[in-house]
């Protein structure tokens, strides 16, 4: 048995508040490589108060980012590589602003900065041949984990997958939950979702273990007070049990595995450009049979927060889009392994995988 040696984030800043300590952090950093900054901000706080509370000099570059739409793309990280480089050379950091999409961008663009040829040829475990620059991030939506995976998903033209290497993960995060107040309803719940689905489908596979449950199980817990509990909603000590439960559901999957929702996640995310939080949302409800308690207490937060979860979407779907959307599950046989075993295949087919997409 060979176990998994995990790199993790360097530094954690937590509170409310904390966002304005990010200039002194990075100070002792702007003396590496051309001694300048790169910000990729989410284009959600252009022209608000955050954007004045961005500590860039004259000579830091800031790129606003528009993530409403489509998830991080290896080209939009190629493109904004080869630009940035060709502008004013080797930045001595990059700091990203924003929900997942924009922690995926910022790790992915730190790592490739220093790696020859395009982010498609890096999609995968440990294919990273240099490390990359200094990187911090500051999560403005939680849920996902990405402030804290050593992964940075990318769509490419053949596949969805991460840059997943020891070079990926933060140097810094700083994680002020005031940022998070103004995330609007539906997306605080999906994206909110990720985190107890993390924790669900880490728990019920197995590489699950001591080190991610006692993360997981903390996770989970702080999912049911800011869901389920008497005070729930979206509140400033809810944003502050969101952000944490982020953090820690992201720690529990980095020592386990997600599993057949995210599987089926992707498959949407890659047909039909499903943002992730969402496509889980619609992956999660029709899978009762694969995580029963778990799915009914997912319904019940939907109730309790008047989520109007898309339904019957797969009457205008066609078979050669389901098809293609269940081998794209299919191929993740990590997920699999974990979820249902080493011998998966000889318990899942892929016409199994069709009849789950055809019941959202
Ligand atoms: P997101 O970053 O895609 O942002 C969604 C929307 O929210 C955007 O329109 C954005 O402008 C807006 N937004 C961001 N912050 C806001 C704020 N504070 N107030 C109001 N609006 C705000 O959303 P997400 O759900 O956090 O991230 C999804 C992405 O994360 C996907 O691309 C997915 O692939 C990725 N992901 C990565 C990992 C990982 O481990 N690397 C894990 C899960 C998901
Ligand atoms: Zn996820």
């Amino acid at each position: 048995m060979v176990y998994k040696n995990i790199k993790n984030i360097d530094k954690i800043v937590f509170g409310t508040g904390s966002f304005d300590q990010l200039d002194e952090i990075i100070a002792p950093k702007r003396t590496q490589n051309k001694k300048y900054f790169v910000f990729l901000v989410d284009d959600f706080f252009k022209g608000k108060y955050l954007e004045k509370r961005i500590p860039a000099n004259s000579d830091d570059i800031i790129k606003f980012i528009f993530t409403g739409k489509d998830e991080p793309k290896t080209e939009q990280i190629d493109q904004l590589r080869d630009e940035i480089l060709n502008s004013k050379g080797l930045p001595s950091g990059v700091v990203g602003i924003g929900g997942g999409s924009i922690m995926d961008i910022a790790k992915a663009l730190a790592v490739m900065f220093t790696q020859e040829g395009s982010s498609t040829l890096y999609q995968g475990l440990n294919l990273a041949k240099n490390p990359g620059i200094y990187h911090v991030g500051v999560p403005t939506i939680s849920g996902t984990g990405a402030e804290c995976s050593t992964t940075a998903v990318l769509t490419g033209p053949e596949k969805k997958l991460g840059i997943k290497c020891e070079f990926t993960p933060f140097d810094q995060i700083i994680l002020d939950p005031e940022l998070t107040l103004t995330v609007p309803t539906n997306h605080w719940f999906y994206t909110g979702m990720d985190s107890y689905i993390h924790c669900i489908e880490s728990s019920t596979g197995c590489l699950y273990n001591t080190f991610s449950k006692a993360y997981g199980d903390t996770s989970l817990q702080l999912c049911r007070e800011v869901f389920l509990g008497e005070d729930s909603g979206q509140t400033v000590e809810n944003a502050e049990k969101l952000m944490v439960a982020s953090l820690f559901g992201g720690l529990s999957l980095s020592y386990s595995e997600v599993g057949v929702c995210h599987a089926l996640s992707y498959g949407l995310a890659y047909v039909f450009g499903t943002r992730h939080g969402i496509a889980n949302c619609i992956a999660f409800n029709v899978l009762e049979d694969y995580y029963p308690e778990g799915v009914k207490e997912f319904r019940e937060m939907i109730r309790k927060h008047h989520i109007d979860l898309p339904i019957n979407m797969s009457k205008d779907w066609t078979d050669e889009q389901i098809t293609k959307m269940a081998e794209i599950s299919f191929a993740l046989s990590h997920m699999w392994d974990h979820a249902l075993g080493a011998d998966w295949k000889e318990k899942l087919t892929l016409d199994m995988i069709k009849d789950l997409f055809r019941r959202m």
